[in-house]
């Protein structure tokens, strides 16, 4: 992956907030249909996890008052700042997934997208979904229709406990795939979400969508221009596609259900197994159209 060093990525609409919350930890997230302990518990949040429902009434917050936006993106101005780090790459694919969607998105279902944004944190923050702590992974909240994201997940989490293999594009599936959802919220098919877990149940169905739809965008993330229509990306190759088809690999649920030394019991799947997590990743890289990742339509998952 190496971006446009003349690509203005001043436009990505990511942030970085301190303080606010994060008292309450996981207890406060109500996330639905999580089972398993130790790596299991954090991982199957992870990546990639989408909160479904959230208490009624209050976020639940912590006490240190509101978040303050930090200073920490300030410097990414350009794609050779999105070259030199992972801030600016961040600011740089959220540019990208929001230019892609933007166009495709009406194109291919007549609806408009609507704004959504990354919020980094450290610690823990207050989300519209409850308080989140460094232990939940990336994950898409539909009530602020944010993304958040602790960014120690990767190394801590996607390459240490899961055993991925790393590489500068495993934060762009993961980004990718939460921006997936923000897609599906927009086109209402997260209120088609009954069935919590099991190998086809509509979480598994929906998790599965939203990495079909980060291969799309994998695929047309080389066509996404900035707001004076120079190109983001120089290029994304194919090692770049290995390490989404690796992270992918890493979140299956029957691979965290193994790195957890458990058995793999499909009856608790909530995200699809590894081979499903890359196969349909691969449909979505290779769609033409995005009724090709309609996962609710299909018993071949
Ligand atoms: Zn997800």
């Amino acid at each position: 992956m190496r971006f446009n060093p003349k690509a203005d990525i001043s436009g990505g609409r990511v942030k970085d907030v301190r303080g606010g919350g994060g008292g309450g930890g996981m207890g406060n997230l109500p996330i639905g249909g999580i089972t398993g302990g130790g790596i299991g518990t954090t991982i199957v949040v992870i990546i990639i996890f989408v909160i479904m429902q959230f208490a009624g009434g209050g976020s639940g917050a912590g006490s240190s008052g509101p978040a303050e936006t930090t200073d920490r993106y300030e410097q990414c101005q350009t794609g050779a700042d999105a070259n030199e780090s992972a801030d600016c790459a961040r600011v740089a694919v959220a540019l990208s997934l929001e230019g892609y969607w933007a166009k495709v998105l009406p194109q291919q279902t007549g609806k408009q997208l609507q704004a959504t944004q990354i919020i980094t944190f450290t610690g823990g923050t207050t989300t519209g979904c409850g308080s989140a702590s460094a232990d939940v992974g990336p994950f898409y909240c539909p009530t602020d229709m944010t993304i958040y994201l602790d960014t120690t997940f990767f190394e801590d989490v996607l390459e240490g406990q899961l055993g991925g293999q790393g590489g500068d594009f495993v934060e762009p599936y993961v980004l990718a795939h939460e921006f997936g959802h923000h897609i599906q919220n927009l086109l209402g098919t997260m209120g088609r979400v009954r069935t919590q877990s099991g190998p086809t149940s509509d979480s598994v169905r929906l998790e599965l969508q939203a990495d079909c739809y980060a291969g799309m965008w994998t695929r047309g993330a080389t066509g996404t221009t900035d707001q004076s229509g120079v190109q983001i990306f120089e290029s994304i190759d194919e090692g770049d596609i290995t390490e989404a088809l690796d992270s992918a690999k890493a979140v299956g649920d029957d691979r965290i259900q193994k790195q957890g030394g458990g058995d793999v019991n499909k009856e608790q799947w909530t995200h699809g197994s590894s081979e499903e997590r890359m196969r349909w990743f691969t449909t979505g890289y290779n769609a033409t159209s995005i009724k090709q990742c309609d996962t609710f339509a299909t018993d071949n998952l």
